[in-house]
């Protein structure tokens, strides 16, 4: 997107309502009209064309020489007057009708956008310029945002991995600059073996001294399931980062009584745990998330997903090594893995060069630099940093074993040492040591006849829902794609910019049915109720309703406003034009055989020739399922969250009535089993994409009903497929045996 990863995430988070400190995005679009307005952009690329990466000198050079050319460049004027506005309006308040202006401090920091690339991370790769304030220096920091996107390391990292420099944007993030008393990072899942931990680093002051593993932070763990606080490893800090008020950042002594406290609170713990799991949830996807505490308030100031957890190539470790051997140093396992083999201890730069392949590099922090020479390493040990400095992100990515934050490896571990690394607990052994660690089985592909599909509500999530081997998508919702831009669909139409709604969805959807082909998608049209997207444009001119669970939405909108489902389904036809033959088109909350029949004739008006589907989320399309199915609907899948909520009469929202809440209810299993066996005997595929597709208990009643597929939160699919396949054989075992009793 053209608001880059982090001004992506942010500007959703703060529309879920997750404590985000205010701020604004500066687009890649700007980006590249800077880079054409200066008429830099072919110079640049040029310089890159012919660059041989491993010539470090060269490589310096032409880096050097990128960043001078963007900093000496002159800014549009647009571009300048708009982000200054911006920023201005940061710092206005309005207390009790008295608007008060002031220049407002800000964190400004780049965010890389590889648009048509498959997920990358570009963590730790650009710039962020703290504590900025003034127009000038808001836009010198800018285009420092736009120079970090070519320094030599950006360059090797981007040739290594083979993303096209010309292809790779920049947005800039600014945000308000927070106070913070203590501040970290927060893993929702442990980045090393995926186990549902959630572990956060905390250190007083600016969380940057913890990312940048300045400071080696406290560390909790805590389970993610009950938010009990299973661990806390408390360090004492004796200094901090923190704001000058002139600007930028400086260290100052913390309080002496204060270093070996605990850091935060056990219900701040709690408190930033719980904000982090259901950022967890939204994504769908463990989040590596920073965040801040300021006058007592948490914020999340960044989120991103980890891109590190290979489960399938989760390693479990069983026994103990064969021998015990001296145990030199420990710290914290930050990137999994074993290496034995001899100490190469580098303080500074001019060492690097005797690092040779297989080497430990054993160093007090990594710097960008070192990544040349951290390829060559058989692993890397660090005095300092946590699970997110340098050194654990670069050897993740990379895939070299590490230990960060021993505290004093690069003193008692001696030049030309042999030890062994054992990265998956931590610890580096004198000598060469066996390190026993079982792999697991690589969890197999396990076929299924009945189809495990997967749910995608974010284009961006379509490669990482096609890695799990589902399927096809028995659920792509619609609607995070057409309010990207913060437009609702509703004003696109009032504004007569109905392409724009036919672009997004065609964009969007071009990625999944891209990721996924031949699979097939279902495309589920736009079902927001009337109160779900008021914060977006035009969104306060959505109708108030008192029940808008039972209001305008789904079929029922889009037959009131033929506009936004027509511009969704031309969207659909350009993709169906393009050649791609596995989208359908399903619609939602549906009770009147003659909903479908008028959706479906808006599409076949424009021409698109596609299956057409309905969900089933009513009793009402439940209990009539022959009429539809006389009506000619291609497939059917079950809503089992409105199912349910219309059939027990349970508000799906209502805290209170949460143990209410029950989708094995036997009625609604038993309008299930009904639609499945009507559907059966007209030929017609069944399928499910409530929440209860993710839950192994129901999926297996469904298996035994005889669905013909079952659609499962990414993070769900694999589990899911085991259990369908459990069951398959199970009911075919007891078939046979039930034969041999007779
Ligand atoms: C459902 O109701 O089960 C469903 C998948 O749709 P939504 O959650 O969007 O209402
Ligand atoms: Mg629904």
């Amino acid at each position: 997107g053209i608001a880059g990863g982090k001004g992506a995430n942010l500007g959703e988070l703060l529309r879920l309502g997750f404590p985000v400190p205010p701020g604004f995005v500066v687009t890649s679009r700007a980006y590249w009209d800077f880079l054409d307005k200066s008429g830099l952009r072919d110079r640049i690329f040029d310089l890159l064309r012919n660059l041989d990466v491993e010539d470090t000198k060269s490589l310096e050079e032409a880096s050097k020489k990128i960043r001078d050319l963007i900093m000496g460049a002159k800014v549009p004027e647009e571009i300048r007057v708009e982000v200054t506005r911006a920023y201005r309006k940061l710092g206005e308040r309005n207390l009790g009708g008295v608007v008060t202006r002031e220049l407002p401090f800000v964190i400004v920091r780049s965010s890389a956008t590889a648009e048509d690339l498959p997920e990358a991370s570009f963590a730790g790769q650009q710039a962020t310029i703290f504590n900025v304030r003034g127009d000038e220096e808001l836009i010198r920091a800018v285009k420092e945002c736009w120079a970090s996107l070519f320094t030599a390391r950006a360059i090797y990292y981007r040739e290594k991995q083979g993303f096209p420099h010309e292809k790779v944007g920049i947005a800039v993030v600014i945000q308000r600059m927070l106070d913070s008393e203590v501040a970290g990072v927060m893993f929702t899942a442990d980045p090393v073996t995926g186990e549902p931990k959630i572990i956060i680093e905390a250190a007083y002051g600016q969380g940057d001294a913890v990312v940048s593993g300045a400071v080696t932070p406290d560390r909790y763990v805590v389970d993610k399931e009950t938010l009990r606080i299973l661990e806390k490893n408390v360090m004492e800090q004796e200094r901090m980062m923190v704001r000058d008020p002139s600007g930028g950042l400086v260290w100052k002594e913390v309080d002496p009584r204060r270093r070996k406290e605990q850091k935060l609170s056990d219900p701040k713990i709690r408190e930033l745990a719980l904000l982090g799991k259901r950022i967890e949830e939204h994504y769908g996807w463990p989040q590596d998330i920073e965040w801040a505490v300021e006058k007592g308030e948490v914020y999340i100031v960044q989120s991103r997903a980890v891109t590190t957890i290979r489960k399938t190539e989760k390693e479990e470790r069983r026994g103990e090594e064969v021998e015990e051997g001296e145990v030199l140093v420990r710290g914290i396992p930050a990137s999994p893995g074993t290496a034995t083999g001899p100490v190469k201890i580098v303080l500074d730069i001019k060492d690097l060069d005797k690092v040779e392949k297989g080497d430990i590099l054993v160093t007090t922090m990594t710097t960008p630099d070192m990544v040349p020479a951290m390829r060559r390493a058989g692993a890397i040990v660090t005095d300092e940093g946590g699970l997110t400095c340098h050194a654990a992100i670069v050897s993740r990515e990379l895939g070299i074993p590490a230990v960060v934050g021993t505290g004093n490896a690069t003193k008692v571990l001696k030049e030309g040492m042999v030890v062994t690394v054992d990265a998956h607990r931590g610890i580096v052994y004198k000598g060469e040591r066996r390190v026993e660690v079982k792999r697991r089985e690589r969890a197999r592909y396990l076929p299924t006849a009945t189809m495990v599909k997967v749910n995608v509500a974010f284009p961006e999530a379509a490669e990482r829902a096609a890695a799990t081997g589902a399927d096809g998508v028995g659920l792509l919702r619609a609607e995070h794609m057409i309010t990207e831009f913060g437009i609702h669909p509703a004003e696109y139409i009032r504004r007569g910019e109905a392409e724009k709604l036919t672009e997004n969805v065609y964009r969007g959807v071009k990625r999944v049915v891209e990721a996924f082909y031949p699979k097939p998608v279902w495309y589920r049209t736009f079902d927001a109720r009337t109160d779900e997207f008021r914060h977006l444009e035009g969104g306060d001119k959505e109708p108030r309703e008192d029940n808008p669970m039972l209001g305008v939405h789904g079929v029922r909108r889009s037959i009131m406003e033929p506009e936004i489902l027509e511009a969704e389904l031309e969207g659909i036809a350009r993709l169906v034009d393009e050649g791609y033959d596995n989208i359908g088109v399903m619609f939602p909350f549906v009770s009147y055989p003659w909903e479908f029949l008028e959706a479906r004739s808006v599409g076949e008006e424009i021409g698109l020739e596609v299956e057409y589907g309905i969900m089933v989320e009513t009793p009402a399309a439940a209990l009539t399922i022959e009429d539809f199915l006389e009506e000619g609907v291609d497939f059917i899948s079950f809503g089992t969250n409105d199912l349910t909520q219309l059939t027990l009469g349970v508000d799906r929202n209502n805290e209170l009535l949460k143990d209410l809440w029950n989708e094995k209810h036997p009625a609604v299993l038993r309008l299930i089993q009904e639609v499945i066996e009507a559907a059966r005997d007209y030929g017609v595929e069944t399928s499910v994409c409530g929440q209860a597709g993710s839950d192994p208990d129901f999926v297996r009643l469904l298996v035994h009903m005889g669905i013909d597929s079952v659609s499962a939160n990414i993070d769900a699919v694999e589990r899911i497929r085991e259990v369908v396949h459990r069951e398959e054989r199970r009911i075919l075992l007891e078939a046979a045996r039930k034969r041999l009793e007779e």
